[in-house]
């Protein structure tokens, strides 16, 4: 196959992104875990200040996790912040990266597609990827509506430019970002439109998957506040949104204001004097809908609050430099405003 009508259009095309602009493996894996599963201009700000903060792995490697989930706040899928601070802490203990894609998947949180990224786009090597959007390419250029992962990792590498290997890969993710999207297909405007044997319906490859329903939950939480400052708690060291901040509340069918009472009381010895609900968050998660009650509460009680510990009073005028979710940030807001 001719590479090079795509390799010539990505060469034209590409965005000037901050880790193609200047490539190193460092930059490559940072940017790589924070857009999986996330969108690029999303991405940007949260880089930019990720490697002013840790401009090595060394950086990383020894900074407080604390610290990292604040510059990871709100980006959500908190593990792979933790799983980049693990990589980072091996890179350091092996004395720099693996470059082979063997060595790179024994990275923590360093799957076949990152590792395949870093191995092609930083040390030159053939070894090829797949992600969504090249899953996507892929499935229509060989016109295959079910395409499972060993036939995507087998055409991807039969592709592979050798030599090239990096910006081949990256060509055809952007292809899928800018062309080859997932509804309407701009095929007029294609470099590969001639081989493709999807360009007639395209949007019959790969067949979509029935999205199952999501779970809804019910949560409740509170506002508690003292002067300039917010009661919050940290989440448990494992789970969903592991060791982020948020309001004390909790999460179950049929928690409303007296449940949340006594909750208030039980673990954080807080009597409730008079609440009131400001109203209700909705935030879907990648399994979970969560609606959470957020209530202004006043209360008395001095809760235990210690250096270091689960709970802490917050200036409401500095939450920004808070690790949150996206889902305390909401509630936050709320609260803030009732
Ligand atoms: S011709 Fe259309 S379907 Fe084929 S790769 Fe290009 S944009 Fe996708």
């Amino acid at each position: 196959m001719d590479h090079e009508a795509l390799l010539a259009w990505y060469a034209g095309r590409q965005r000037p992104l901050p880790w193609r602009l200047e490539v190193s493996a460092w930059r490559t894996l940072v940017s790589e875990l924070m857009c999986q599963q996330t969108r690029i201009e999303t991405v940007l700000p949260y880089f930019a200040r990720f490697m002013e903060a840790f401009p090595t792995p060394l950086a990383l490697a020894e900074a407080p996790t604390e610290r990292v989930l604040e510059l990871w706040s709100g980006l959500g899928y908190y593990s792979r912040a933790r799983n980049l601070q693990r990589a980072a802490q091996a890179v350091v203990a092996a004395g720099g990266f693996p470059r082979t894609v063997e060595g790179l998947r024994g990275l923590p949180g360093v799957g076949p597609y990152t590792a395949g990224a870093i191995a092609s786009i930083v040390f030159g090597v053939d070894a090829p990827l797949v992600d969504g959007n090249v899953e996507r390419v892929l499935a229509r250029w060989f016109a295959e509506p079910e395409p499972s992962r060993a036939w995507l990792w087998t055409r991807a590498a039969e592709l592979v430019a050798p030599g090239r290997a990096g910006e081949w890969n990256q060509a055809l993710m952007e292809l899928g970002s800018l062309v080859c999207v997932p509804r309407s297909p701009r095929c007029g405007e294609c470099p590969v439109r001639g081989d493709c044997g999807g360009a007639g319906n395209p949007e019959a490859y790969p067949r979509r998957k029935v999205k199952k329903a999501v779970p809804r939950r019910e949560a409740v939480c509170a506002w508690v506040q003292r002067g300039d400052r917010v009661l919050l708690v940290r989440r448990p060291e494992t789970g969903r949104l592991a060791g982020l901040w948020e309001l004390p509340g909790l999460e179950g069918e049929g928690n409303g204001l007296d449940s949340l009472g006594n909750h208030l009381h039980s673990a954080l010895g807080l009597r409730v004097r008079s609440a009131r609900l400001c109203g209700t968050v909705n935030h879907t998660f990648s399994h979970l809908q969560l609606d959470t009650a957020v209530y202004v509460v006043e209360a008395d009680g001095e809760p235990a609050v210690v250096e270091g510990g689960e709970l802490r009073w917050v200036d409401v005028a500095g939450l920004e430099g808070v690790a949150l979710s996206t889902l305390a940030k909401k509630t936050l807001e709320l609260g803030g405003q009732g």
